[in-house]
């Protein structure tokens, strides 16, 4: 691929794409300007809109602050990796498809990048014409983990995974304590009685006492608002439980 043009058209710019028509917006995180220009070119002369970003700061920063449709990114720039800004990004529940652009001597990484959130990966040297048909096919399919995270203040539950973190630690719960939490999750700020959690949580044929609902309750606060602020569970005395980061107790 030869590309003659020094100009830095967009490279440096992270306006380039601000005249928002509405366009499907593409961020090209890449700090080789020749490939960057070639992409951005051709992104373009297929109607998308593109911005490019030439170090992993700018990109992770540019993909916080605007809405775009997919992100490309290389794995080696030369202020970070990646992966680190694909991590971050998924931390912050940026749900945009990522499409990786790799190295044939990174090609181990890839589990490790589909793991943090990759969607898909093209190794260089690669042709246009197939990381065009990537790009459509990504943009097709839109976000995939757009509604599977809940979160509330610093906590999130990945309902995929059934992973929970609480600013951004990561937090064991067994199966029981994961389905009362996602309840609450699920029915943030409303009060939960104990038989509405005995219901939902437990199968219908659950003999035991309600205070069972207590015992868990107590364990889940254990595990989920013992040194973190603010508290989220709240018990509603004589009612029963809500999670609600704006009434703790
Ligand atoms: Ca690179």
């Amino acid at each position: 691929m030869q590309e003659n043009s020094n100009a830095a058209s967009g490279l440096d710019d992270p306006f380039h794409g601000a005249h928002k028509d509405d366009g499907m917006r593409i961020l090209v995180i890449e700090d080789e300007q020749k490939l960057a220009e070639i992409l951005s070119r051709s992104l373009r002369g297929e109607g998308f809109v593109v911005d490019a970003a030439a170090t992993a700061d700018d990109g992770f920063h540019w993909a916080c602050q605007d809405h775009y449709d997919l992100i490309i990114l290389d794995l080696l720039l030369p202020d970070g990796s990646g992966t680190e800004v694909l991590r971050r990004l998924r931390q912050r529940r940026q749900a945009v498809p990522i499409l990786i652009l790799t190295a044939r001597s990174d090609l181990e990484a890839k589990v490790e990048n589909f793991d943090a959130g990759a969607d898909d990966y093209l190794t260089k040297p690669f042709a246009l014409p197939e990381l065009l048909v990537r790009v459509r096919a990504l943009m097709r399919r839109g976000p995939a983990i757009k509604e599977t995270v809940l979160r509330l203040a610093d906590l999130e539950v990945d309902r995929l995974s059934r992973q929970v973190r609480r600013a951004g630690r990561r937090i064991d719960l067994s199966p029981k304590e994961y389905s009362l939490l996602e309840y609450f999750l699920l029915n943030a700020g409303r009060v939960l009685s104990r038989s509405m959690i005995i219901d939902r949580v437990w199968d219908q044929s659950f003999e035991g006492f309600t205070n069972i609902v207590d015992v868990y309750v107590r364990q889940l606060r254990r595990k989920i608002d013992e040194g973190f602020e603010p508290k989220l569970i709240r018990t509603a005395r004589g009612l029963g439980y809500s999670i609600d980061p704006e009434q703790s107790e």
